[in-house]
């Protein structure tokens, strides 16, 4: 592990590990491993957190998208648009329903779906819109929704890296019709292996991920429809239940981190800082910034890349979320989207680098990278 490594688990676990191995132990000594008081307890709470009628668990992020869309009756002949500057998760759920997903730029002041470009790309076949809260951000939903309303299209939000995350003071997962969230261990609320859930106000579309979850059974041996097995194991949920009581402090304490790294940062050549839209807040999940002013004559990204390599010899971790976008993937070749066609996304490729960000990281931490950085930037 570097120095200065990119999140640390072990620091938060140290700081809460009575209670996590107290509610592990309850859990073991229970011999309810699939389901039961757990699952539910946590299921409440969660709701309760976001502010919808339903939360319904299972085991991933990916699989909360894959039911959503599945849940809306989303498939083959459909259309479903999204950014191409996200997790390929986002994307792959809807090849996997047989739908096509239909990629538009981002802002690139947010990252985020530039809403202003949705009414252009929705057709006869659009069904749906994913927007993703990417990096901790709320993305732009009051344009986004009423577009949808206009259009007839569902709204299914990738919450992933964003719970706790507010648009015009409301929770991100009560924004669409439905909102699915990721628990995997580098995300803000994290489980300590892997987990998901769907939010919904929608009695409907949770009986219809109820049963999806579950094998396409209502109850007993009785199958209505293809389902699969996606289950939050008991254990993860108990971890869940102690973990939701410190998220709103730890998102706190991010918010700490991002403000500091504004002040150490700021007016130095040849970087841009993250910006908050205005009616967005931001809970930081990654502190991403851009590394500007590359020359003519270097290779799109050699730059940041260079800046990478020079922070990882002086052991400071740093990421690139995400080096090449969606639909300029391989798997997406015969989509027929070209090098050019969504030119924000792709120069944020090439200029993005998240620096280590989590809710302990310390001042005398941030000033390391900040110099780091400092050094880098002259040295190339
Ligand atoms: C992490 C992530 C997912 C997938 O979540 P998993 O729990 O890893 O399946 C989906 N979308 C985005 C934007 C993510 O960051």
């Amino acid at each position: 592990m570097p120095k200065i490594p990119p999140l640390d688990l072990e620091r938060q676990f140290t700081a809460i590990q009575p209670e996590i191995s107290a509610a592990v132990a309850s859990v073991l000594a229970s011999g309810n491993y699939v389901g039961g008081t757990a699952v539910t307890n946590f299921e409440q709470q969660f709701a309760q957190y976001i502010g919808t009628h339903h939360c319904i668990s299972c085991n991933s992020g990916t699989d909360a998208l894959y039911l959503a869309l599945r849940a809306l009756k989303i498939g083959p002949g459909d259309e479903v648009i999204t950014s191409p500057f996200t997790f390929i998760a986002t994307a792959e759920v809807i090849s996997r329903v047989g739908a096509t997903p239909v990629f538009i730029d981002i802002d690139p002041k947010t990252f985020n779906l530039d809403t202003d470009r949705l009414e252009a790309a929705i057709t006869p076949q659009s069904r749906a819109i994913i927007p993703v809260h990417l990096f901790g951000q709320a993305a732009a939903m009051s344009d986004l929704q009423s577009i949808a309303a206009t259009h007839n299209l569902y709204i299914i939000e990738d919450c992933a890296q964003a719970v706790g995350a507010t648009w015009k003071e409301q929770a991100i997962g009560s924004l669409g019709h439905v909102g699915c969230f990721s628990f995997y261990p580098t995300k803000n609320l994290g489980a300590c292996g892997d987990g998901g859930a769907v939010t919904t106000n929608d009695p409907e579309i949770r009986t219809q991920i109820l049963l999806l979850r579950d094998h396409g059974r209502r109850e007993g041996y009785t199958y209505e429809t293809v389902g699969i097995n996606s289950r939050l194991d008991s254990l993860q949920a108990a971890i869940l239940s102690v973990k939701l009581q410190y998220l709103d402090r730890w998102n706190q304490q991010r918010q700490s981190v991002a403000e500091r790294y504004g002040d150490l940062l700021e007016n130095i050549p040849g970087i841009s800082l993250p910006t908050t839209a205005p009616n967005a807040t931001s809970v930081w999940n990654q502190y991403t910034i851009r590394i500007t002013n590359a020359k003519q004559t270097e290779a799109p990204g050699e730059r940041r890349d260079l800046i990478r390599q020079y922070l990882r010899n002086i052991e400071i971790a740093s990421m690139v979320y995400y080096p090449l976008p969606l639909h300029l993937q391989p798997v997406y070749t015969a989509l027929g989207y070209l090098p050019g066609q969504l030119p924000h996304s792709e120069q944020a490729s090439h200029e993005v680098l998240s620096l280590p960000m989590f809710p302990e990281l310390t001042a005398i931490e941030q000033e390391s990278v900040r110099d780091g950085l400092k050094a880098a930037l002259a040295g190339i």
